[in-house]
């Protein structure tokens, strides 16, 4: 499998032509005639936080936007048309925080996971990125999985193999030993001395954290997480304070920025989100105890916040239902009230938001969830989309590509019934969905893969 993968990326990506091009890109085209699809969309944001406009046509030649015109343009010969006339057209979505291996059937998860290998969270995985697709997430950051396998389905779905959203991707969040990211945690001594064996995300002393964060980047990490304070969910006892010292984050942050690497820091506790952004963290998720001295540090370092307001109401439910460690509840019960007015803070003090859920905690392919949070939190409407398109893609370092609909950028294009711009809750029925030129929701049915 990893000597076929490759070989089947390469030809695929000349097939679609890269932007790159090149000498096989343009044997390539030459054999086989583009593939253009004229939709006619009834209103279109193509660049969210500006005026959306009335009937225009998108043409997408392959994998990317060829242009945008005024009005219904007749298709030109052989190209495919998709009637969106009365839908409201525009990016596809980013979410910036997920885990796609993680199984949202909570009770059942609970009583299985000890009973899974690796592969069975990779074909779980498999079903979850669908159904993140399908509900119009056309890229998602993945911040704590199995290096292996997170890398596998990224460049499988890549590679046109699977259907599924671009995934840029953390490999294993980076914590100290009985951090949150310890999966070792509270389990039996035998469990416990193969998990710390096999472990290459735990580090003590600056030294080893920057020997955890090459070891990710070594896997194919594209990004870096790393937990500066306890978490809801961790298998430990304590709050949600910080866990890493600062010449520890320090170490992280500035060896993944060595390698041309984000670094997104998961951190609840005010001492943990002051530290990681004094570390120069690119993005602090979830920011459950945020001030107003935490707000302007995000601010003076040009920082994002990636809310994740579904999770924790998520994870207070399942506690309460006994389907997480006895451990959870207590925090989940502090974090949930505090969370909502903090974030609420942030916003006013205009902190940057990007658009992330924590999908894996809360379930896949209901990320459009948040949405509604973040506007009762405080953020209008197309902000919110804002935050789900352009910010995303700008804190993903990918704004160049996905984010907006323009000439030479993806063709990742999505469309809902009614305007999510008056009222953001039309995002969770997700009418139709194109990601790299290929659809894979019409009228919100499920479209053959691979395409015909
Ligand atoms: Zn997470």
């Amino acid at each position: 499998m990893r000597k076929i993968v490759p070989g089947i990326a390469i030809a695929i990506a000349f097939a679609v032509g890269p932007p790159e091009g090149g000498h096989q890109a343009t044997l390539r085209a030459q054999a086989q005639p583009d593939r253009l699809i004229f939709i006619h969309a009834g209103a279109l944001l193509d660049r969210p936080g500006q005026a959306a406009r009335g009937p225009s046509t998108v043409v997408v030649r392959n994998n990317q936007i060829d242009s945008i015109r005024e009005g219904y343009v007749t298709p030109a010969p052989g190209a495919r048309l998709i009637d969106l006339k009365k839908e409201f057209v525009l990016p596809g979505l980013i979410d910036a925080h997920v885990h796609v291996f993680s199984d949202d059937d909570k009770m059942r998860a609970r009583l299985e996971v000890i009973n899974r290998d690796v592969e069975d969270n990779l074909l779980i995985g498999v079903d979850n990125v669908r159904r993140t697709l399908e509900a119009g997430f056309t890229t998602v950051r993945d911040l704590g999985s199995d290096v292996h396998s997170v890398t596998a389905l990224r460049d499988a779905i890549l590679s046109g193999l699977v259907p599924g959203p671009t995934i840029v991707a953390a490999g294993a969040g980076i914590s100290g030993p009985g951090g949150h990211a310890d999966s070792s945690n509270n389990t039996n001594r035998d469990t416990a001395a193969v998990r710390r064996t096999q472990a290459t995300n735990l580090c003590s002393g600056a030294d080893d954290c920057r020997r955890a964060v090459r070891d990710q980047i070594s896997q194919g990490a594209d990004v870096i997480k790393f937990t500066a304070t306890g978490g809801v969910n961790s298998n430990v006892a304590g709050g949600l304070g910080q866990q890493l010292f600062d010449d520890e984050m320090k170490a992280i942050v500035d060896t993944a920025h060595l390698f041309g690497r984000k670094v997104a820091a998961h951190a609840h506790g005010e001492d943990g989100i002051a530290a990681a952004l004094r570390a120069g963290v690119d993005s602090i998720e979830h920011g459950t105890f945020t001030s107003a001295a935490t707000n302007a540090q995000f601010k003076q370092n040009g920082a994002w916040l990636v809310p994740t307001m579904v999770a924790p109401h998520a994870a207070l439910a399942q506690a309460r239902a006994g389907a997480r460690s006895k451990l959870t509840l207590a925090k989940a019960e502090e974090a949930v009230v505090a969370h909502g007015e903090n974030i609420a803070r942030a916003i006013r003090d205009g902190v940057k938001i990007a658009f992330g859920t924590d999908s894996g905690v809360s379930d896949h392919g209901k990320n459009a969830k948040e949405f509604a949070l973040l506007v009762k939190a405080g953020m209008r409407p197309p902000a919110a989309i804002r935050a789900a398109t352009i910010d995303a893609a700008t804190l993903l370092d990918r704004a160049s590509r996905i984010g907006s609909l323009e000439a030479g950028k993806d063709a990742d294009i999505i469309a809902v019934t009614g305007s999510p711009l008056d009222d953001v809750t039309v995002l969770e029925r997700m009418r139709f969905v194109m990601r790299q030129g290929v659809v894979h929701l019409i009228d919100g049915a499920r479209q053959p893969f691979p395409a015909n």
